[in-house]
Order: structure tokens, then sequence, then C-alpha cells
């Protein structure tokens, strides 16, 4: 039986996702050549970049003006690809630091300027997100990490600037409705909520680019990407295939309003029972719990070996926490079954009934 996955990342794919990949890899369309073999100029891949992308275009209702692209290199090339392509020669950024992430794009900025960090929450372990801070003016951009994957915090208001507006959302893209015309560029490394690891997400809005005086080597810039359709060198072919299995099997599901229902229900359950039973404790400020990465401790470290031995027994995997926080995280990105949540919550409270 398939193990209840609740990695962070990599992380669970639909499994008729994972059925339809593994015989793309044999054969694919019944073209009797697999997809991984192929040129990435035939006109059958052709069509899947063009598929995936559309497919983003209409789940996200990207508006015109935009560009989406499929590139390499995980979210952390783009914490220095959005500096380099955004941030004027003796310009300034503005970023906010909610975790690991933020901390790490903040680090990659630094590189190429300077940056204003607006506000942090590190001083109490990134366990909430800032508010009323003050957004300063004379920046070229503002940059934030929409869901801290680690941390299991997430903004349920975003930054209002009038400067351009930058986000990773890695970690909860595809998860809710967003507004993508309040954003000018968005990215997303796909092995969160949308495929396997290799490609990147980028949605960016052509205008801003091409401002900055910088020169910009070619594979860093957006420009020579959306030029070439995503082909300015051989794409990741197989990530942006499963992407777009993924992402057509969301769309199959009714779409972001459908799912965000579910995830709705899937935290609040886990949620419900993390703050019933008295042997754990969350991590995160409630108002700002991520529906995507559930973050708790034990109430008593004494009692781990018995919890641990539990949940491994009920067939989970992937709910260490991770080693900042320590403690638990069960991440439950789109495609997590409600089934394996109750069982998770099962286990939870046959564990209470067991050391009581
Ligand atoms: C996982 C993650 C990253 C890093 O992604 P890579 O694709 O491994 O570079 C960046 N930001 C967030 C929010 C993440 O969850």
């Amino acid at each position: 039986m398939k193990k209840h996955n609740f990695s962070a990342g990599p992380c669970i794919l639909p499994q008729e996702v994972l059925k339809k990949a593994s015989d793309a890899v044999v054969n694919f369309n019944g073209i009797d050549l697999s997809l991984i073999e192929i040129s990435h100029r035939s006109k059958e891949f052709v069509e899947v970049m063009e598929n995936a992308r559309n497919l983003v275009k209409e789940l996200l209702n990207v508006p015109e003006g935009y560009s989406v692209l499929f590139l390499q290199g995980g979210a952390s090339l783009e914490f220095l690809m959005t500096p380099y392509n955004l941030l004027k020669v003796d310009g300034k950024a503005g970023y906010l630091d909610t975790g690991t992430w933020s901390s790490k794009a903040i680090k990659e900025a630094k590189l190429l300027g300077e940056v204003d960090v607006i506000a942090s929450s590190k001083e109490d372990n990134f366990n909430h997100i800032p508010k009323n801070y003050t957004v300063p003016t004379d920046v070229d951009y503002i940059h934030f990490t929409s869901n801290n994957t680690i941390f299991g915090t997430q903004f349920k208001e975003f930054p209002k600037t009038d400067s351009l507006l930058v986000c990773d959302m890695s970690s909860d893209i595809f998860s809710r409705q967003i507004d993508v015309s309040k954003f000018d560029l968005i990215y997303a490394g796909a092995q969160k909520n949308m495929g396997p690891a290799g490609t990147t997400l980028v949605i960016v809005k052509d205008e801003i680019l091409g401002k900055t005086g910088r020169t910009i080597p070619a594979m860093l810039d957006y420009k020579v990407h959306i030029s070439k359709d995503s082909m300015f060198n051989t794409p990741p072919v197989f990530p942006v295939y499963v992407s777009m299995l993924t992402l057509e099997w969301l769309k199959n599901l009714g779409g972001i309003a459908a799912i965000e229902k579910i995830n709705n229900e899937k935290a609040a359950l886990l949620y419900a029972e993390i703050d019933r039973n008295p042997l754990f404790n969350g991590f995160a400020a409630k108002e700002d719990r991520s529906l995507m990465n559930v973050t708790f401790t034990l109430a008593n470290e004494a009692h781990k070996e018995t919890f641990d031995k539990l949940w491994n027994d009920a067939g989970i995997s992937g709910i260490k926490g991770h080693r900042s926080i320590g403690g638990y995280r069960a991440s439950i990105y789109n495609a997590m079954p409600i089934e394996s949540i109750q069982v998770l919550i099962n286990t939870m409270q046959q564990f209470e009934k067991q050391v009581s």
C-alpha cells in the first residue's frame, strides 16, 4: 500500500499523474519513443510546453502582458535572477524576511546591490508574519515569500506597494486564488505543488524588464527566455511534462477555487486536532498558519519515541520537522488526500490514549 506522504518537497503528486508520467517515459502518446528521448523541438514536445503554459494562464487567470516561463535552477536561482533583472544599478530593493528561504533570497540580492530588510520575524524564530511594517517608497521592488515552507507561516494579506511586487510562491502556488495583476513577478520551484524538481515556473510582467542598466548573462535574462518560449537551451522536458499533467489534474478537479476549498478543509481538520490534543503544540502564530505546511511540536519530548513508532506503523512518511524548529511538519499540498490527513489525526488520538 502506498504510504501517506507528508513530505515538504519534493512532495506528493496525484497517483494518476505518476501513472501517466511513467507510461510516457516508456512510450509517449503512442509514438513508440520515450518522452525523454525526443527532441524538445519536436511538435510533440512543443505541444507539451504550450499546454503547460496555457494551463498556468487559465488556472491563475494570468492577464495579458505577462509571460509564463519554465526555467531551471530552482527557486534558488530566482533569488539571483530577480535582482539581476529588476534591481537598478545603484538601486535598492526591499525584502520581507520571514524564514530561511527569504533570508537566502536577501543574501543573493545583496550580491548585486542595496537591500532594505523591511521587516523580519527572525528574533521569534520566524513563528509569525510581521505586520504593521512600513513599506519604503524608494525601492525598485518589494520581495516576499508567500508561504514559509519550513516554519509553516503564510501571508493572508499581501504587502501593498507602488513599487514592483515580487513573490516567491514556491510552496503555495495553485493552492489558493490570487490576483496575478497585483504582482509583477511570481516564481515557484515546481516540486512543492506543481510537479517534480527540475523546473521553475516564472510569471513576469513584460513591461518591467530591461530597465536596470545592467548587462545580464543570457541564462539569467528573462527577456532571453521569453523570446525563445522557454527553449533558449534544452528545457527540462520531464518536469515540464509532469507539471502539465498535474495542472490538467487540477483543472479537471475544478481549478483553484475547488482546491482552495479542499485545502481549507484539510488544514482546518489538522489544526483542530493540534489545538484540541493536549500532547501537541502548534508552532506558528494562529492567524498566520499555513494551509500547506502544518508545523507542531510535542508538549513533552519524552513521548517522542512512542509517537514516532505510531505514525511509522500507520504508514505515514515525511512528517519529521525541519532541523531549525524540530518537532513535526505535515505538508498537505494539493495532491494530499483528506484520507491521509484523517490517518494522521487518528494516530494523534491513538497516541493520546496510549500515553494518558
Ligand atoms: C523549496 C523552496 C525554495 C527552494 O527551491 P529550490 O527549487 O530547491 O531552489 C525556495 N523558496 C521556497 C518558499 C521553498 O519552499
